[in-house]
This record gives C-alpha cells, structure tokens and sequence, in this order.
C-alpha cells in the first residue's frame, strides 16, 4: 500500500504526488486479493470507480477527498444495501443515508463497501453474520481467528489495508475489542457525541458510532468529521466539537491516570497484565502521577449490561416483521403465521436468544427483579466512574482478557463469549469514551489492547493519552 495513513494520503493528494484515483485502484487491488476473509459483505467495484469519477470533477476543498473507508453494514446507505449482518434485511435499499456517513461523504470520503458484522451487532466474534465468519487477517493458515465483534469486518478491513479507516458501532465493546484484536486503533466516543440516526438500533441507550484507523492521528481527524448534534437523533448532544487533530498534544504532565484494581480476571493471560504495566511505567516517565482506584460495582456490569441490551433489542427489533422492510416468508396462510415465519426464518440464534432474553426480563413480574434492578445498578456503575474521576483526569485498562481466539472457540457457548466483554461493558454503561490502541503482543505475537477511558466529552485527553502512548511503542 502507498501509505497506512490518512494524513498521509490526503498530504500526497493534496500535493498531486498520488491521484485519487491510482490511490483508490490500490485499494480495489488489495480487497480483490483478500475475499477469503470474508471482510465485505457488499462490495461493486463500479460503485468505486463512480465516485472516483464524481470527486474527479469536483474542484472543491474537501477534508477527506478520496480517502477510501469502509463502512459497517448497521449504517443505512443509499447507494448500496444495507443488511444489518441479517436475513432479515437481505434485500433492504435503505432510501437515505445515515448521519455519520453523509458527514464523510460530505468530507469527499470514498466508500469502498460495506462490511461484515456480527447480525444486529450482537456478538463478540463476528460469528453470527448471516454472511459467514469473517476471518482475522493476522491468523496463521491452519488457525483462523476471530477478528472480534461485532465490528469485525470494520476492524479487519482496517489491519488488512484494504482502505484507511473504516466506520464501527460500539454497545458494550464492538468497536475497542475487535480494534485490540486486528491491532489497530478504535474509538467509541462519548454516548451522545455521534447521531445514531440511520444506524439500525440495537441497544438506543447504549449504541454509540465510531472509527478505525492505523493509528491515534487518522482517529482523531475522522472522529472530527462524524461527530456532531442532529435533532433526528434526540438523545445527540448539542456539544461544541474541539479540532481534535489540531489540538493533539502527548504532554500529559501534571496528569493522574487511575488504573482499577478490578480489570483483571482469572486465567487472563500474564502478557496482558504486563503490558498494563509497561503503559504505567510510559505514563509515569511522561510525568503522570498513578493512581489506584477502585470501581466497585465493576463485577455487576456484565449481567447488568446482558439485561439492558437484549431488553432494549426486543423492542427494537420488533419492526422487522416482513411488512416494512427486507425479508418475507413465503406460503403463509394468516397474518400471525406471517410475523412467526418471517421472524422464525429471518433472524439468527443469537438475535433470536437476545429477542427471548430481553421480553423476559421486560415481562410483568419480571420487570421489577431484572429490567429495573439492572437500571439501578447502571446508575450505581456510573457514579463508580463519577467518584473516581474526582481523583484521576483518565483512566487506563486492558481492553479484553484475551488476544484474539480461534474462530468457533465459544460460538456454543454464549456466556464464554459474553465473557469477553468483561472489560469494554462498564464505560458502555457510563456512556464514557474509550480508546483501545495496539500496544504489545502476547506469546503468540499476537497483539493486545490498551483501553484509555475519560470523562464525559473528553475525547480529546483519551486522544493525547493514545497518541502518548502510541508514540512510546513505535
Ligand atoms: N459483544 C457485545 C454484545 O454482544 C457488544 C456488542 C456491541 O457492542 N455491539 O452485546
């Protein structure tokens, strides 16, 4: 690839050494040579080389003229399908385009596809697409790995190189845990900081939009452009928006980081312990002053989070039932059979077992011991957040417990792969923002995440603490 990042190629752009469209071919190039990993599931290379040809003729200034990124098949797109990873939006044309992705379009960002994820973006392995498995494109040959979920095709798009940045979803993790996985840098921002109109719901008080790059830099210059307020979306927040790119600054002295004694758990392997360590030992050099906190409600953020969400799920999902959009079944006799058929058919196990999950614990009798108790024990979490932000500017974790695991590892068993997201759910809750940056590898020289958290609207500080420590492992 002529270059791994985005600053770079709009700099080469910019100064005609590369055209846009010998910086696109490229890229169509590399994704051709790579279907096998199963990173796309909508990918026409005429639609490409159209917008090649549109940018081409537009003498404008645009911030990301030409820059191909890929986009997560949860945002609605009108120029190509959108599938939610679902049978059950198969053949759904949506006729507008999300906010997230109009803004990079209005950038002059190029879309190479749409890729793969986990159905309705529920899972942690990018294993329960109804287009297949996308594979990890840092596995061996004989032991494919799971690129994470449920942004998992987002993520490997990015490690693969197949374009320069790629757009994700993150409810509990989907976007920080595939990034740690692919070895590459995620965001998701603060709940809020990003419309979620046109962005097929899964969980509304939880689903946050975001990016994948190469590194902290391209992270910070397209979380600029996504970000903003949207009166579609009213739980947007109308936020004054720094220049992120502009304003990054690795000087952290004077600064407390707050490392948590409960981010780690049995089995987790000792590597990821160790690279915790070594981002103290950076943070400390760089003038930071380590603090030990304490969250305690950290242990109750899993079930609490595997309550909310799939509650949150039923509802939402309950449009899709083969009248208003995608799939229908056939050779149906009445209306009911017309909803079980279609909903029997179109959704996967997992979306299935969320749909069960969640009308359960919202049913009466139920409501009060699950739904509601999960709610005051989200508040509970929150304040955890609030309390130790008196002591500390910033808060540093792993990512996840584990390196990317084999595919098909915990696919039939929900609570193994739920498990997985011990570390990325409780900011989820809070509805803080996180950076997961590649930092180290484990014993199979696969790489590991570090999780920076802020506060609330803090993008900014989690961006110069990932750029610092970025900067320390190059
Ligand atoms: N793995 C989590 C789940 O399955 C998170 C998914 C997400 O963030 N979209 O719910």
């Amino acid at each position: 690839m002529p270059f791994k990042s985005i600053k770079d190629a709009i700099s080469n752009i910019e100064s005609k050494k590369i055209s846009i469209r010998e910086l696109n071919l490229e890229f169509i190039k590399k994704i051709k040579d790579n279907k096998n990993l199963n990173i796309f599931i909508y990918f026409d290379e005429k639609k490409i080389i159209n917008q090649i040809d549109n940018l081409e003729k537009d003498n404008s200034n645009k911030k990301l003229k030409g820059i191909p990124l890929a986009i997560k098949d949860l945002f609605c797109t009108k120029d190509m399908p959108t599938t939610a990873g679902s049978k059950i939006l198969e053949n759904f044309n949506p006729t507008y385009e999300s906010f997230v992705t109009q803004k990079l379009i209005n950038d002059g960002a190029i879309f190479v596809g749409k890729t793969n994820l986990d159905e309705f973006a529920m899972g942690s392995a990018t294993d329960t697409s109804y287009f297949g498995n996308t594979i990890n494109p840092l596995s061996k040959k004989d032991n494919p790995l799971a690129p994470g979920g449920s942004s998992g095709g987002s993520a490997a798009a990015v490690a693969a190189d197949l374009c320069l940045g790629a757009t994700g979803t993150d409810t509990g993790g989907s976007i920080r845990q595939p990034a740690s996985f692919c070895g590459v840098v995620g965001i998701k921002p603060t709940y809020g900081l990003c419309s979620r109109w046109g962005i097929a719901a899964f969980a509304s008080s939880l689903d946050q939009a975001g990016v994948f790059t190469n590194n902290v830099e391209d992270s910070s210059i397209l979380l600029e452009t996504i970000a903003g307020f949207d009166q579609r979306d009213s739980t947007s927040s109308n936020v004054n928006i720094p220049n992120y790119f502009d304003n990054l600054n690795d000087d952290l002295s004077g600064m407390t980081v707050g490392i948590p004694k409960e981010y780690t758990i049995d089995g987790m392997p000792e590597e990821i312990n160790l690279i915790w360590e070594e981002s103290k030992k950076v943070l400390e050099n760089k003038g930071v002053k380590i603090k030990n906190i304490s969250l305690p409600h950290t242990k109750y953020a899993l079930p609490t989070y595997y309550i909310i969400a799939p509650a949150e799920a039923s509802s939402n999902l309950a449009r899709y039932d083969g009248v208003k959009y995608g799939f229908r079944a056939n050779g149906i006799s009445s209306l009911d059979e017309m909803y079980e058929q279609t909903r029997g058919e179109g959704f996967g196990k997992e979306v299935k077992r969320r749909i069960l999950i969640g009308t359960y614990v919202l049913s009466a009798g139920y409501y009060d011991a699950y739904y509601l108790k999960a709610q005051k024990v989200r508040k509970l979490i929150a304040n955890d957040f609030k309390e130790a932000f008196k002591e500390c500017d910033f808060i540093v974790t792993p990512t996840a417990p584990s390196a990317a695991f084999p595919l098909n590892e915990k696919k039939q068993d929900p609570i193994k792969m739920y498990l997985n997201d011990v570390f990325t759910v409780p900011a989820s809750l809070a509805g803080l923002p996180g950076i997961s940056i590649p930092f180290g590898k484990d014993k199979n020289n696969l790489p590991l995440g570090i999780q920076i958290l802020g506060k609330h609207f803090d993008e900014q500080l989690v961006f110069n603490v990932a750029l610092s420590l970025e900067r320390s492992s190059e």
